[in-house]
């Protein structure tokens, strides 16, 4: 790994120089953090299966007209993704009342909400990702009006198509986070979906039983993290049955012989 030039390190990814010009290659760490990094630990294989997991989404985001970063998968933990500006904002969107919505307005977990919530943070670890309204983002020049309304119209068609991909694998698509960066051609630039879209991001219960499938088994010490993402990558058809141990067991096979 050291062979190539590391761009970034983040809390669960690393940025490395891609083998062409404006592409990067995204390898998913195990680590898991919690809290704005005050609780640490790795889920093992966590990895391997948000690297398929975001693989698939992003296929078949490309395939309704989102544009994205990805352009392939490498191999088990790495993906060649297009190199992007990141728009320094989370997208938050909401279907049911979780986290800290639900901690703010006092609202019960598990709520449906009436109407569809887009909520934005500002990426900034030293302040604990604060969140910020479009006043914010418009006064301080962290995005146009126009990529802001291509965010926001984007954000809504994500929602809409990974409500009904979840549903259709009995999963219930709480809420999720998602990044978008500048995609500069010449002196133009566009917005284009960025990051990841795994378990770690996302809110996804089990629809009969209402199980938690995501990181809040992590952040809640439910335990059973590792088996949760599993059955995310299972029902969407990445593991066959019996593979998904299988997957596991080769990556620390892997690991222990420090490839
Ligand atoms: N989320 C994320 N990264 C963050 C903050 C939130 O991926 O830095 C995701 C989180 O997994 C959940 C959604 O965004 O699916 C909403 O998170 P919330 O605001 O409820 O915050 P949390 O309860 O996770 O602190």
């Amino acid at each position: 790994m050291s062979r190539r030039r590391m761009i970034y390190e983040g809390k669960a990814k690393i940025l490395y120089e891609g083998p062409e010009p404006g592409t990067l290659i995204q390898y998913f760490k195990d680590d898991a953090t919690a809290f704005n990094a005050q609780k640490r630990g790795t889920i093992s294989g966590k990895g391997v299966l948000n690297n398929r997991i975001s693989e698939h989404i992003f296929t078949l985001l490309g395939t309704i007209g989102i544009p994205t970063h990805f352009l392939r998968r490498l191999n088990m933990r790495e993906q060649l993704i297009r190199q992007v500006e990141i728009v320094p904002i989370e997208v938050v969107v909401r279907n049911v009342a979780a986290g800290s919505l639900s901690t703010r307005l006092g609202i019960e977990e598990g709520t449906q909400l009436p109407r569809t919530i887009i909520e934005y943070y500002y990426k900034d670890d030293a302040l604990g990702d604060p969140m910020i309204a479009d006043e914010h983002i418009a006064c301080f020049g962290w995005a146009s009006q126009e990529e802001m309304n291509d965010i926001a119209d984007m954000a809504i068609r994500i929602n809409d198509f990974l409500c009904g991909l979840f549903a259709g694998i009995g999963v219930r698509l709480v809420d999720f986070k998602l990044e978008f960066g500048r995609l500069w051609e010449n002196e133009y630039s566009r917005v284009i979906l960025a990051d990841e879209i795994s378990p770690d991001g996302c809110r996804l219960w089990d629809m009969s039983s209402g199980e938690k499938l995501d990181k809040d088994r992590f952040r809640r010490d439910l335990g059973g993290e590792a088996e949760a993402y599993q059955e995310v990558a299972r029902r969407l058809g990445l593991l066959k049955e019996g593979e998904a141990n299988m997957v596991l067991d080769l990556d620390s096979h892997r690991k222990m012989r420090g490839k």
